[in-house]
């Protein structure tokens, strides 16, 4: 690789060449100056981010809408405006006293060693850089050429704001795929890079950028050779989305026809209208912990009801799987009071909850589901995250039990758990028989397996679920589910992952769930190659000792280029 050629952590497919643009920073005024008064500004910029969320709703983007809706809130909160006007009355510029306030407020949340939080941190900098640019009477940042943003971060709200036919690309210093900015970029369809050590240094006095969102790189200035290449990538780009659109009416199989089931990983109830149209036969992951999060008080039992039955219904007699809270943890609520924890990601969250005095918040879950399944008549499939043996299965049927005690169900659920941790993983053959369906959690189990933080962009590369540890580990989950007659499924990203999902067919998965937007290209890769050439990739894949080696041998099969 040239010396002008920087890796990052791929976050949205797709590759752009452009000159690279640097949003302004935000200048502080001197006090003494005319500005608008700050009740006003918080006021306008509250109506802008509305807006913005508005936009993003109406564009079929309900998850990014809420990144707004809840700055739109930030912008209104009486806490930030009053720290801001006592700085001002203290004799700093009203423009400042915001961005202080901002700050402070940040610094807090920043503090707190939470992933979520962490991203409301630099969320609020940006609503107190919204309200004093409006102070200052100055215009939002434009651009007026098609450019690649370069930032060490890129606030939600200016990337919603920027023309979408200009912004092509993105590249962030900061960053992990789950920050805010690669959410949107993925929304947007914007190719972007993030994570990428070194980048501001790299790209000063450089005239034209390219990403390539796909593999993580950024190109600085680019030589003849280097753009032929990128020419080339974007060529077969804009070829892979058109293959991928026109596989919309196939089902999911293989080239001789074997069926393999395709569902679908939603975040809310307003996710199934899209993930229907793209052809879902079933919901394979509903994360319910999102409809937990950005308000002050967990949903009561009748509003998530509401919200299942409203998923059930949608998908008729299609299987939908639940997914109880996988919350706490590095996943922290205001009204979820737990103590800091080291290592959150190992720590108390999810099923382990019931047993650090939560047990209420998730019967309470158990309850609106068994109530969304008697209102629907449509059985739930209830799953448990974060299982790590048979005691917490045993505990898992208990709280089920807890939640029916009662009541006359005629709608029976369906209990099984995700396999995301490696202990349960290792003895699935035990915990098969007492649980009526196994989902693989790839992500999880990856970071696990290979002890390598999935939100560290340091560790993307280790985070390879292609790994030989990860694929034996797989293989033997499976083997130990179809023992025992029980479907075994996996729903990380590894599912939407061409190559992953033909390793996962040819290993004898049963279902690949995943976001609907992968749908398409799964199809392809799958259509190329027979179940028995498959199973025979896979043993070989087995046998190997990297990932990488591992990868080659289904890139090979479905003719992609190999990684460099
Ligand atoms: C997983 O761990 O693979 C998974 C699907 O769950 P999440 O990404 O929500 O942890
Ligand atoms: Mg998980």
């Amino acid at each position: 690789m040239s010396p002008t050629t920087l890796r990052g952590v791929p976050a949205a497919p797709g590759v752009a060449i452009a000159p690279p643009w640097r949003p302004p920073e935000a200048a502080v005024h001197a006090p003494g100056e005319p500005l608008l008064g700050l009740p006003a500004s918080a006021e306008r910029a509250a109506e802008e981010l509305a807006g913005l969320c508005e936009r993003l709703r109406s564009a079929g983007r309900p998850e990014e809408a809420e990144i707004f809706e809840a700055q739109a809130m930030m912008a209104a909160d009486p806490e930030l405006l009053d720290a801001a006007a006592v700085l001002e009355a203290q004799g700093m510029a009203a423009d400042a006293a915001i961005l202080a306030a901002g700050d402070q407020a940040a610094a807090v949340l920043a503090a707190i060693d939470d992933e979520v939080l962490a991203a409301r941190a630099a969320d609020v900098r940006d609503v107190a850089a919204r309200i004093a640019r409006i102070m200052r009477g100055e215009a939002p940042p434009r651009l007026d050429r098609r450019s690649i943003a370069v930032a060490i971060d890129l606030p939600p709200s200016v990337t919603a704001e920027l023309d979408p036919a200009l912004l092509v690309g993105i590249a962030l210093e900061a960053g992990s795929r789950t920050a805010h900015a690669a959410i949107l970029a993925r929304a947007l369809e914007i190719p972007a890079v993030v994570g990428t050590v070194g980048l501001l240094a790299a790209v000063e006095g450089v005239t034209e950028l390219a990403v390539d969102g796909e593999r993580g790189e950024v190109f600085c200035d680019p030589d003849a050779g280097q753009r032929a290449d990128i020419d080339r990538r974007a060529a077969v780009e804009v070829e892979r989305r058109a293959a991928d659109a026109a596989m919309h009416d196939w089902p999911l199989a293989t080239a001789d026809g074997q069926r393999v089931m395709l569902a679908a990983n939603i975040g809310g109830p307003e996710e199934a209208a899209r993930a229907i149209d793209a052809g879902a036969e079933g919901v394979g992951l509903f994360r319910t912990e999102f409809m937990f999060m950005g308000r002050a008080t967990a949903p009561d039992e009748a509003t998530q009801a509401a919200a299942y039955a409203s998923v059930l219904a949608a998908f008729g007699d299609r299987p939908v799987v639940i997914r109880l809270i996988d919350l706490g943890g590095d996943k922290g609520l205001p009204y979820l009071p737990l103590p800091p924890e080291e290592n959150p990601f190992l720590g108390v969250r999810a099923l382990r909850l019931a047993d650090a005095g939560h047990a209420e918040l998730i019967v309470t879950q158990l309850r609106a589901i068994l109530s969304a399944g008697e209102k629907t008549g449509r059985v739930p499939w209830i799953m448990a995250p974060m299982v790590a043996d048979l005691s917490d299965v045993h505990r898992l049927h208990e709280l089920v039990a807890t939640a029916a005690s009662g009541r006359d169900l005629a709608v029976k659920p369906k209990v099984g758990i995700m396999v995301e941790i490696p202990s349960v993983a290792l003895i699935a053959d035990l915990v098969a028989p007492e649980v009526a369906f196994f989902s693989i959690g790839t992500n999880d189990l990856t970071q696990y397996l290979l002890a390598a933080d999935r939100t560290n962009p340091a560790l993307a590369a280790r985070q390879d679920p292609m790994h030989p540890a990860v694929l034996r580990t797989i293989a033997r989950v499976i083997e130990g589910g179809h023992a025992h007659g029980i479907p075994v499924a996996v729903c990380g990203e590894m599912a939407g992952d061409p190559s992953g999902a033909m390793a996962l067919v040819g290993l004898g998965i049963d279902e690949l769930s995943m976001d609907a937007g992968g749908f398409g290209g799964v199809k392809r890769a799958l259509a190329m190659a027979t179940r028995a050439q498959l199973a025979e990739s896979a043993t070989a894949a087995l046998a190997v000792d990297r990932a990488a080696d591992a990868r080659a041998i289904f890139d090979a099969l479905r003719g992609a280029a190999p990684a460099t």
